[in-house]
């Protein structure tokens, strides 16, 4: 299997916080990465991970959708401190336009108890422009969310090792 842009450090762009700084960067893609098992995995440990910031969620999910040939979204789902629960898939691309709809998405996070969660899609083309569409699906997430007490903290959209912080962007 060919694994590219495995050298270099996985941080490529300053940190910062969900809403400021440049949009997206790119994660250094391990060949034995965690993509193998495509369902959910449950991190152990009392130190869970915090998800502060996109360079953080782009580390725990990018790896996930690493060469996969389909639109496939995951989700990081988090506590009131925003540590990690739980990263599952929650959608998978069909043609029937039913890809991240909000029911699909947030029965994990009710599941789970979550109080936030960042999600990632991957665009199998390998252009990690995020489409109208991405925006638009995105901020009806985020409303969702609202309603049913689980906040969208960023969306990712990542294209090969390469991602864009929706939420930097302003989308919403
Ligand atoms: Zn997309």
């Amino acid at each position: 299997m060919g694994v590219t842009g495995t050298t270099g450090t996985a941080a490529v762009i300053a940190a910062g916080t969900w809403s400021a700084g440049t949009p997206g960067g790119q994660v250094a893609l391990l060949p034995a990465c965690r993509a193998c098992d495509p369902t959910t995995y449950v991190p152990g440990g009392p130190e869970r991970t915090v998800v502060d910031r996109p360079e953080v969620a782009a580390d725990l999910l990018v790896p996930e959708l690493a060469r996969r040939d389909r639109e496939r979204c995951v989700a990081a789902f988090l506590d009131t401190k925003h540590r990690l629960l739980r990263i599952a898939t929650v959608s998978i691309g069909s043609i029937d336009h039913t890809f991240m709809a909000p029911r699909e998405v947030f029965r994990e996070a009710l599941l789970v108890n979550a109080s936030a969660l960042v999600l990632a899609h991957n665009h199998p083309s390998g252009d990690a422009t995020p489409s109208g569409d991405d925006e638009a699906v995105t901020r009806r997430l985020a409303r969702a969310g609202e309603l049913i007490g689980v906040e969208l903290l960023d969306h990712l959209v990542v294209g090969g090792r390469h991602w864009v912080s929706l939420a930097r962007r302003g989308v919403w």
